[in-house]
């Protein structure tokens, strides 16, 4: 394993006091900084008085100029990889560059901070348990519809990148594909002046934005909880059909208590099936 390393190096997504002290002493002390583009980094750079040259590496240069970079880690030169904002690879360039790099031999050492959708999922106040990030939908409304509705059963939390221009539609989207009372949440211009988190139904978190301009503005995370848990994927069609009759005549504890003593399923099961049909 070669000395050199490659860093990926997370910068602030609205708040330059989220830059942390590691960061800054890497970005200085490296030889060379990768950025997605050199002129929004050079104000984030030229903020913290960072000298360091930088190179672009953006979606469209990464495979040629992972092997400039490469060279560079073999003449013993560390290198720092930065995106616009946030996290490197996270809905933006970099990964092309890290497998090939690490392939190459050289360590890659991240430095973990801001990520705009684990600083959406840790204050909305949606399930964070088990999440999915799904990056930013398709642009074109059909598209998105089929891509939301293939999304619809997902039991974990849904999140997306979306931009202000399509947020409405999007919003819209989501209606239509996961049920106008599905809960959603939007964060909105994390770290910034005007962040702002709006909870509701799908319906209602669209009439909110709809109805206030202000909240089209800027950058967004939208979030959709999973769908609930069905039971009755655990009931074989016969085991649900006695249940259902004993619900007809019985509390939920004892129909649930009989069905489970007639079908041989646990009555933990037996129990949660009969009150997700309440
Ligand atoms: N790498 C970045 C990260 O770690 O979050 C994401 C880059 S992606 C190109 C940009 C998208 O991230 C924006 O369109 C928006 O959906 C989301 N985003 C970035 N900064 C945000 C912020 N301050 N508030 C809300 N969403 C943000």
């Amino acid at each position: 394993m070669s000395e050199a390393v490659l860093y990926v190096v997370a910068t602030p997504i609205g708040n330059l006091e989220d830059m942390t002290p590691r960061a800054l002493r890497i970005l200085e002390s490296v030889a060379l900084i990768a950025a997605e583009d050199t002129r929004h980094s050079g104000r984030l750079l030229s903020h913290f008085n960072i000298k360091t040259p930088m190179i672009a590496v953006h979606d469209h240069n990464e495979r040629q100029q992972q092997q400039k970079i490469i060279e560079k880690l073999q003449q013993g030169k560390d290198i720092a990889l930065i995106s616009d904002a946030g996290t490197p690879l996270i809905s933006d360039p970099g990964f092309v560059l890290v497998r090939e790099v690490r392939s190459a031999g050289f360590r890659v050492v991240p430095l973990p901070g801001c990520c705009a959708l684990i600083a959406a999922l840790c204050a909305a106040g949606v399930p964070s348990d088990r999440f999915a990030f799904e990056g930013f939908p398709p642009a074109k409304s059909q598209q998105r519809v089929n891509f939301y509705t293939a999304l619809a059963a997902e039991n974990r939390t849904l999140m997306f990148y979306e931009s202000p221009h399509r947020i409405i539609d999007s919003l819209k989207d989501i209606v239509t594909a996961f049920g106008a009372e599905r809960p959603v949440a939007i964060a909105r211009e994390l770290t910034k002046t005007f962040e702002t988190f709006i909870n509701g139904t799908a319906e209602e978190v669209l009439a909110q934005v709809e109805a206030d301009p202000n909240q089209r503005k800027g950058e967004f995370v939208l979030m959709v909880e999973g769908a609930p848990q069905q039971d009755d994927s655990l009931l074989d069609p016969r085991s649900s059909e006695v249940l259902d009759i004993l619900l007809e005549e019985l509390s939920v504890k004892q129909a649930s208590a009989l069905a489970a003593k007639i079908t041989g399923i646990k009555k933990k099961v037996m129990y949660q099936a009969a009150l997700d049909r309440k």
